[in-house]
């Protein structure tokens, strides 16, 4: 039963209130905006998770096994819920450093809106090339509405690397058209990862398991969750976290790289020995689970003792600038970068924000000072936004020199 199937990670990108999250709640049977002030508020803050296994039966794809058919395990999917709101970019961008595929939403009776731009240009800056477009809430308009709303994601998408991206029309509150979606799914390419070299683990989230009032002797250690990019890690591995640990110190902080043991891994709600890159995984480790909660090692990464450079608050990037920022209404042209601006940068997981120090090569390369360190490998991808009338906007992308 236990056979080893393909692993995804598959965002869902789009416009606020075009319906990401009851999709995801439609495919995985879970709701995934789980804070509380979340639901209050009705939007994605953080990132939200839920896995699936897809299912090949006699008829078809499935996410639950059919009684009445034969049906095999054919594929296990981590969903990872984007929020849609402007301010949450910098977010987006973190969740768009662990996924191999994402869903862009689009609601078909308001179209390409800002945010379905901005988070479309994330998906360009981050590489994905396996986009599949949904064209949701086909239950509210009319066919000549959906027709025209068909057309403009065709235009919006030409000569991009989602030119020939499927197109599906569906309506999650009725369940029109989830089976096509779901076939789409189970036909995404599986990405080549590297698995015999050193391990390199995105942590997107760290939290605290154990319920209040646990004894101590039953405590669970420190969880991190995220991705494994490459490289294996197995249970009893002596593992670092870097930055680590941010302390305050008259004024300034200080980073402590963190050492500690994996206790146990875990995907879903399976327990495994040993982890190869594949789906969104937590990892129980021997710290302090004071330490992880609250997301407190979000955007660290992770490697067996002794793999990871050191961190630094200098990098050099190699540019890519749009021509345009989207994510506002009008689309103003994006100026060259300039010495002592700040920028903000998303390397991997990790969201910092520093000032421009020396500009080369016409702008194409820039060196930065940062105000928040990180773990730079050469040729990580990385996310560049600029301040814009008060709002964080993708500018283009880079690559650590
Ligand atoms: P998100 O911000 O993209 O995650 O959007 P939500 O999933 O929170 O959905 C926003 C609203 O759209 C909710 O009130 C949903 O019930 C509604 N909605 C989602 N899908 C559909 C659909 O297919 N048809 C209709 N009519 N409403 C939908
Ligand atoms: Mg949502």
């Amino acid at each position: 039963m236990d056979k080893e199937i393909p692993e995804i990670n598959v965002g869902v990108v789009g416009h606020i209130d075009h319906g990401k999250t009851t999709l995801l709640s439609k495919l995985a049977g879970k709701f995934t905006d789980t804070h509380s002030e979340e639901l209050k508020r009705g939007i994605t803050i953080k990132l939200g998770y839920s896995d699936v296994t897809i299912y090949k039966c006699s008829s078809g794809f499935a996410i639950k096994e059919k009684e009445e058919e034969k049906c095999v395990p054919f594929r296990y999917v981590s969903f990872i819920d984007a929020p849609g709101h402007e301010m949450l970019m910098a977010t987006m961008l973190s969740g768009a450093a662990i996924i191999d595929a994402a869903i862009l939403v689009v609601a078909a009776n308001e179209g390409i809106m800002p945010q379905t731009q901005e988070h479309f240009m994330a998906l360009q800056a981050r590489k994905i090339k396996n986009i599949i477009i949904v064209q949701n809430k086909i239950d509210l308009v009319s066919k000549e509405q959906a027709l025209k709303n068909y057309n403009e994601i065709k235009k919006f998408t030409k000569n991009t690397l989602a030119e020939n991206s499927p197109i599906i029309p569906i309506s999650t509150l009725q369940e029109i058209n989830i089976d096509k979606l779901i076939e789409e799914i189970a036909n995404l390419e599986i990405p080549k990862k590297e698995k015999n070299v050193n391990p390199v683990f995105l942590v997107a989230r760290s939290f605290d398991i154990n319920k209040p009032g646990t004894e101590i002797k039953n405590l669970k250690g420190g969880v991190l969750g995220g991705v494994l990019k490459k490289g294996k890690l197995k249970a009893g591995d002596e593992i670092e976290i870097k930055p680590g640990l941010s302390l305050k110190k008259a004024n300034t902080h200080i980073y402590k790289t963190l050492k500690a043991k994996i206790l146990s891994l875990h995907k879903g709600n399976k327990s495994v020995k040993e982890v190869i890159p594949g789906a969104s995984i937590s990892i129980e480790t021997s710290l302090d689970p004071v330490m992880t909660k609250t997301d407190s090692l979000t955007g660290c990464l992770t490697s067996t003792k002794d793999n990871l450079p050191e961190i630094t608050n200098a990098v050099k990037i190699k540019t890519h600038l749009f021509k345009q920022v989207f994510g506002t209404s009008e689309h103003q042209a994006i100026q060259p970068i300039k010495t002592k601006e700040l920028l903000m940068l998303n390397v991997n997981t990790t969201i910092t924000v520093g000032s421009v120090e020396k500009i080369h090569k016409d702008g194409s390369e820039i060196e930065l000072s940062l105000n928040i360190p990180v773990i730079a490998l050469k040729n990580d991808n990385v996310g560049i936004a600029r301040n814009i009338n008060g709002h964080w906007r993708l500018i283009g992308w880079g690559e650590i020199v």
